[in-house]
């Protein structure tokens, strides 16, 4: 599996993922998509729309503003509670996230040591610990949370420098971006820090101009902003970040099922597109971790390189949302069904995945490694992205065999044009077709196809090679835009 370092690497050599303002000298944990970042990003999220609206018949799209009125924010919740709470040493100044500090325990047989660890999820903190403390595998790893929910006499140890007692006192602190809107000072409003509640308010545009009844839900993708305390592993903790939200709304009693079913088809689409099932798992919040107002919520968990955390949380949010939007805007939000007479404020299942996480997520999972051995029996290592056809930023590399012969050029040319307005489609002639074949692996493009000096001199017939089992075949020209529609699915 490929480590973190790996992936940065991959990700800035072949144009996915940049760091920001890289010409400066890089900004806080903020990265931009490069080439094939983004067009494998609008695959991802392609991708999601597809399945959780296209192909359903409950589902409407909405694409919500990222400021909103203040008041928003405050029947939310956001504005009072929306805290992380925060220490610093007074040792090193370093900050942490105060539930994101570890007391950690390498024992062995009557030998132990103590040491301390800042992460975000127990299997982080092992991994961070083991590496950072050369901890060797026949010592087993005890984490205990230090700062919050800690047993108590947990030793407090800084994991920057080590002292002892030398935290502040937790504080709260607001995770939403404040700015100002319009000429008038003092005017203040909120980057919004989930896309959520774009849709709660326009819970009854939707309900209304689509005609919908109970059940139904609505789907976003947007930019979400959160001030973290303390960013890190990449692209998956970031202050900037997109997210794929679904509110689906349904009667009080169907919510217990219709939560599970969600659980289910949002696994489902993560093995649909690939992920394997060994690599994915599900986190039950208990209940001291769950917001009071949720029956239940569920974490969809990836084996990242540094171990286990969340993709995406599924919560059963009850009424919680309506109710308050519809307390602070004197709007009532409640369903009403002719039929029954019944009225009632609907309940909300809520599935919501990062974008970027689910980026890292395929990445990760897309990476190989092969040994192979080439012509001259010697070993060979090939890179490979084994995208699915669907997220793969390219699906065709037409290739001339030699760039100096002007008819193999326009033949290339010619073919990769009538591609393009299907695939995505490069046309590359930089290198020796070995040297491009293995370019266009790591980058996880789905077939090459070389124009020889046979297309052109006598049979018009192209090679074409697959990515994954190398194979080739000869297809006359002509009829490779139809071989490749039939074998790129959605
Ligand atoms: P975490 O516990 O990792 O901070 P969270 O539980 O606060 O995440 P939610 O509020 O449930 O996250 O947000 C839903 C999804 O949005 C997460 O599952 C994650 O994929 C994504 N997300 C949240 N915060 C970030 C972030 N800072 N950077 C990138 N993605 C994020």
């Amino acid at each position: 599996m490929i480590g973190m370092e790996q992936l940065v690497s991959l990700c800035k050599r072949r144009g996915f993922i940049f760091p920001s303002s890289e010409i400066y000298g890089g900004f806080q944990s903020t990265y931009d998509y490069g080439p094939l970042g983004t067009l494998l990003k609008n695959n991802i999220k392609a991708a999601w729309w597809r399945a959780v609206v296209q192909e359903r018949f409950d589902m409407e799209p909405l694409d919500a503003s990222i400021l909103m009125h203040p008041r928003v924010w405050e029947a939310s919740g956001h504005v009072a509670v929306f805290n992380d709470p925060l220490v610093d040493c007074k040792a090193c100044q370093g900050r942490f996230r105060a539930d994101h500090v570890w007391y950690v325990e390498a024992v062995r047989g009557d030998q132990s040591a103590s040491y301390a660890i800042d992460a975000g999820e127990p299997d982080e903190a092992e991994a961070k610990a083991r590496e950072k403390y050369q901890i060797g595998k026949r010592f087993e790893v005890r984490l205990q949370p230090m700062l919050v929910d800690a047993a108590e006499g947990t030793p407090h140890i800084c994991p920057n420098c080590g002292a002892t007692d030398s935290f502040t006192e937790p504080r709260a602190f607001n995770m939403m971006f404040r700015t100002e809107v319009g000429a008038v000072a003092g005017s203040i409003a909120y980057l919004r820090p989930e896309t959520a509640q774009g849709i709660f308010v326009n819970y009854d545009n939707v309900l209304t101009t689509m005609r919908r009844k109970l059940p139904f839900g609505i789907a976003q993708v947007g930019k979400a902003f959160r001030n973290e305390i303390v960013t890190g592993n990449f692209t998956f903790r970031t202050r900037e970040f997109e997210q794929m939200e679904i509110e689906y709304f349904c009667w009080p009693e169907d919510g217990a099922r219709l939560h599970q079913e969600w659980i289910d088809a949002r696994l489902g689409w993560y093995q649909r597109y690939g992920i394997s099932a060994d690599n994915l798992d599900l986190y039950e919040h208990p209940d001291a971790k769950r917001s009071h107002y949720s029956t239940r919520t569920v974490d969809i968990m990836y084996r990242f390189p540094m171990g286990f955390s969340e993709l995406e949380g599924i919560a059963n949010r009850t009424d919680f949302d309506l109710t308050q939007h519809g307390e602070y805007s004197g709007h009532t939000l409640d369903y009403f069904e002719t039929k029954t007479e019944r009225r009632v404020v609907p309940h909300v299942i809520e599935p919501s995945a990062g974008v970027d996480r689910a980026v890292l997520a395929f990445l990760t999972e897309a990476y190989e490694e092969e040994q192979l051995t080439n012509q001259k029996g010697q070993a060979d290592n090939r890179t490979v992205l084994r995208f699915h056809p669907a997220l793969a930023p390219v699906k065709a590399a037409v290739m001339p065999l030699a760039r100096n012969r002007q008819e193999l050029v326009d033949a290339a040319m010619d073919l990769a044009g009538q591609l393009k307005p299907h695939f995505t489609t490069q046309y590359d002639d930089t290198g020796s077709i070995g040297r491009l074949y293995r370019r266009q692996d790591e980058i996880g493009t789905l077939y090459c196809i070389t124009v020889d000096h046979q297309t052109v001199d006598d049979d018009g017939q192209v090679t074409i090679r697959d990515r994954d089992t190398m194979e080739q075949i000869r297809l006359p020209r002509e009829e490779v835009l139809g071989w490749l529609q039939e074998r790129i699915t959605t």
